[in-house]
């Protein structure tokens, strides 16, 4: 079974004809052997066995969730960090002590 995953860019050259010079690639995965090929559509399209602008409708939604999952991961990281900088304030606030010590607190993981 084969699986779009979205496009790319980064490569330019069909896996299929060889064409090079195309905008950018749809990126694809077998799913039984854990392939990925880079087509053009027009190859996409005849080895997926569907229409141009089904393959290249159906690569934009992929690029999109692709896109979502990044943004969620930022989203995590964000918060990770604002956590970690709210433990070093607030050991920084206790220790009400030299930027040294709130160093160390900060870096023991804050006076919990
Ligand atoms: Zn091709």
């Amino acid at each position: 079974m084969l699986k779009i995953l979205g496009t790319t860019g980064d490569v330019t050259t069909c896996d299929c004809c060889l064409r090079a010079d195309l905008k950018k690639t749809v990126v694809v995965r077998n799913l039984d052997s854990c392939e990925v090929r880079l087509y053009g559509v027009d190859c996409a399209a005849k080895i997926l066995g569907r229409r141009g602008v089904a393959v290249a409708r159906a690569a934009r939604v992929a690029d999109g969730a692709r896109e979502f999952a990044v943004f969620t991961r930022i989203g995590v990281e964000v918060r990770r960090f604002a956590r970690g900088t709210r433990a070093y304030v607030e050991a920084a606030l206790k220790a009400e002590a030299s930027p040294a010590s709130w160093y160390v607190a900060a870096a023991q993981g804050g006076a919990a």
